[in-house]
């Protein structure tokens, strides 16, 4: 399988290749030429697979540098956790995604991803060194996936002041290989500073970068593979799929899975207040506002990376992509609402960006449609916010106290891109 690049300017690579670049040399995305529809005998039977299984099938036809066998054991390591489907209120469901080591989703494509460049970097004398911006749960996922890799160093960039506690100490109390910069600016910011790490050439000549957003591949299509697992605990002819977006990977991660012919329904798009998405659905237009922080916080973006994937797995055509997807926006105040209300009529606890999901569906499901959101972090990585939605604190759990006890050790940086060099360089 060959990936070229959404802008159309830099060669078509193999999958090794895209996952050790990253980013193609023009500023676009990678993407797969093809996406082909699985076998008739996997789509009719898919339902009996075990989780790792279906995951192999699912990269099989993209990673075609790693052997097949080795791509399997990959996947048994990377799916190791649950990712159940539990029932909410009457045709409201929700996927837990958090059940991974740090407790949102983003373990899953971290620790594809960690694990490829494990696998590619076996026969390489060179230091990897991987650059990741966090809006508040990618940097832990990927401090966890790396940590202790030998051969690899990880740098984490995180907007100051703008992630939970908890987040903060999950990627800035390991140490080792991993080093957390912390930066006077918002997610976009951090976003724009690794990017433009990768344009500069004499930083490449020096370093062997590479990117853990999902700006790269590794990180991006394993996260196609939960949507159709949803579909072994949970069948519906007509399913609507409540998404909380941000950058916008995990959603064009589920119409990915689509195109693979698992039969999945059509997609709420969910943002907080960064809503550009939303308004483009709405509008046709594209236009970006500055980041506004929200009790969401790791949906404030405000120029989704993924838009370009999400554009090219609908040729561009607007009219398209609205057929299969509308825009929902949820304001703070409605966020800590939404968790009171579905505490006292469910007794679930939602995350402040799985409610965003849920009051999606709450407005747009038709009497008698399932819908299922997906809880992308657990609750207790946003324990202030979850305290003013509940009016009490929520019990700590072991694995929280242990965290909040370490010290954190972050170099602090501003915003623009010669100081963030300097330090790469140095
Ligand atoms: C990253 C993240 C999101 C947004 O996912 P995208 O793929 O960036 O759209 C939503 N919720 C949580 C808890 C996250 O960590």
């Amino acid at each position: 399988m060959k990936f070229f690049s959404t802008n159309r300017k830099a060669p078509a690579v193999g999958f090794k290749e895209a996952v050790i670049n990253s980013l193609p040399s023009d500023n676009g995305l990678y993407f797969p030429e093809s996406i082909p529809t699985l076998s008739p005998e996997v789509l009719s039977d898919f339902t009996s697979l075990a989780l790792p299984e279906l995951g192999f099938e699912m990269m099989k036809p993209f990673a075609t540098d790693i052997p097949e066998a080795d791509l399997f054991q990959i996947l048994e390591q990377v799916l190791s956790f649950d990712i159940p489907v539990v029932q909410v209120a009457e045709d409201i469901y929700s996927l837990e995604l958090y059940h991974g080591p740090t407790y949102a989703f983003k373990d899953v494509g971290a620790r594809f991803l960690a694990r490829c460049l494990g696998y590619f970097s076996q026969d390489q004398q060179e230091e990897v060194t991987i650059l990741v911006a966090t809006s508040g749960d990618t940097g832990g996922a990927v401090a966890n996936g790396f940590y202790g890799v030998e051969g690899v160093k990880v740098v984490i960039l995180y907007p100051s002041g703008k992630v939970s506690d908890l987040q903060e100490k999950q990627l800035t109390t390991l140490g080792g290989n991993i080093s957390a910069l912390e930066v006077a600016g918002d997610f976009d910011d951090c976003q724009a500073l690794v990017k433009q790490a990768f344009l500069d050439k004499e930083l490449n000549e020096k370093l062997s970068l590479t990117s853990a957003n999902s700006i790269n591949i590794a990180r991006w299509m394993p996260q196609s593979i939960y949507y159709a697992w949803m579909l072994t605990q949970l069948a519906s002819e007509d399913l609507l799929i409540a998404v909380p977006s941000g950058n916008y990977g995990n959603i064009t991660a589920a119409m990915f899975a689509r195109r693979m012919g698992f039969p999945l329904g059509s997609f709420l798009a969910c943002s907080n207040a960064n809503d550009v998405v939303p308004r483009y659905l709405q509008t046709g237009g594209y236009e970006p506002e500055p980041t506004i922080a929200t009790y969401a916080n790791a949906m404030d973006v405000s120029k989704p990376s993924n838009f370009p994937r999400m554009q090219e797995l609908y040729d561009g055509s607007y009219e398209a992509i609205k057929e299969d997807v509308r825009g929902f926006t949820l304001s703070d105040e409605e966020i800590l609402q939404t968790i009171a209300d579905c505490r006292r009529e469910s007794r679930y606890l939602l995350d402040p960006h799985g409610a965003i999901g849920y009051a999606a569906l709450k407005e747009h499901c038709k009497p008698g449609q399932r819908g299922i959101f997906l809880e992308t972090a657990h609750p207790i990585k946003f324990a202030p916010t979850m305290a003013k939605a509940l009016g009490q604190e929520l019990h700590m759990p072991g694995f929280v106290t242990d965290l909040i006890k370490r010290e954190k050790v972050a170099d602090k940086i501003g915003k623009g891109f010669e100081e963030f060099r300097e330090w790469l360089m140095k």
